[in-house]
């Protein structure tokens, strides 16, 4: 009997100890305000502002995509109305067109638009990857984000103490044939539309192409704030993107729809990679809600906060429909969750929620 009950002596204070951290976290989740610093609200419907309310959080909606000028005016109508019903819970990114890049006045046009927006009340700029993957110049070559003509618009950014959130390239996936991908959405998304699945087209630029421009951008412009969407596009390796994050002080990335890119890399690198980058990582979740589908994404959005909290401050064993297997929670401490899910936001984002 005496060994039993020694063992038992010993066990209760650490499964104590185990249930009170796990408890402590989940108390957490509901005790501190996050941010999911990258989503797309294009509905004026208040359901989804009073459940990120009910669930402690608040967005950075962004405008994206460079071919048009009504296509942005579209989703500026939902930013701007949103956030003038919820002042402190939402903030918005704003974009330009690619129409008429050509023209010589189109970079003055371009800055004319953004100090509008900016003097509205955007909080930034976005580049889309419809810039190294869409737009070609009339000599039919695609243009790259670290093209001259750009520069003037990011010296303007720097000089407005506005942060670039640059969506460059796509997951390296898309360059791999189906069966090599790491997860299961870019499988299941490149096997519907093969259009858009690079490694069946080799005539677009490579991966490291657009990486590289993306790269060069950050090189020549040290004085302006950028965080890379998606985890900057280098979510298959976290020694890649630490290799960038040492290389340009002037970085950070969200990782936005990128978490499960995390959950299939080696549980203990991604972990001490987390903790030494803690200043550089902002949560988001790429959200993108509209009248279409409107039930489907706030349940989706609902459990997918709930999901990626448990991933990130629990050691329990999880499953999700992207991985094969099982993985495990990551169990960061209180500090480093409020780094990642509020005040790194606020940090690469000035102005956000004023
Ligand atoms: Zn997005």
């Amino acid at each position: 009997m005496r060994p039993i009950k020694t063992n038992i002596i010993k066990l209760c204070p650490l499964v104590f100890l185990l249930m009170s951290c796990n408890g402590n976290q989940a108390d957490l989740y509901d005790k501190i305000t996050k941010v999911d610093a990258h989503v797309h609200i294009r509905t004026e419907d208040p359901a989804i502002m009073e459940l990120a309310k009910a669930e402690g959080f608040k967005f950075l909606t962004i405008n994206t995509r460079s071919s048009s000028q009504e296509h942005i005016d579209n989703q500026m109508r939902f930013a701007k109305a949103v956030k003038q019903n919820y002042p402190d819970r939402i903030s918005y990114i704003t974009t330009f067109s690619m129409e008429n890049f050509e023209d010589p006045s189109w970079g003055e046009e371009v800055i004319r638009t953004l100090q509008r927006d900016f003097n509205e009340g955007a909080i930034g700029l976005k580049v889309w990857k419809d810039i190294g993957m869409t737009f070609r110049d009339s000599l039919g070559n695609f243009i790259f984000i670290d093209d001259p003509m750009f520069e003037p618009i990011f010296d303007f950014v720097a000089s407005q103490g506005k942060t670039v959130i640059a969506h460059i390239g796509e997951p390296r996936n898309c360059w791999l044939p189906v069966d090599s991908m790491t997860v299961s959405n870019d499988k299941n998304y490149f096997s519907e539309h093969p259009e858009y699945h690079m490694y069946l087209h080799p005539d677009y630029p490579s991966h490291e192409k657009l990486v590289e421009s993306r790269d060069n951008l950050l090189a020549m412009h040290p004085d302006l704030r950028l965080v890379g969407a998606h985890l900057g596009s280098l979510e298959w390796d976290v020694d890649e993107l630490a290799a960038r994050l040492d290389r340009f002080p002037n970085f950070a990335v969200d990782m936005a729809a990128r978490v499960c890119h995390f959950q299939v890399q080696d549980r203990e690198k991604v972990r001490d990679f987390i903790i030494k980058y803690q200043d550089r990582l902002l949560y988001a979740t790429d959200l993108v809600i509209s009248g279409d589908n409107f039930e489907q994404q706030v349940a989706w959005i609902e459990k997918e906060w709930r999901a990626d909290w448990k991933y990130f401050s629990t050691n329990e064993a999880m499953e999700s429909p992207n991985v094969d297997g099982v993985f495990n929670g990551l169990g960061l401490d209180t500090k480093i969750l409020r780094k990642i899910y509020h005040d790194n936001a606020l940090k690469w984002y000035p102005g956000l929620f004023e």
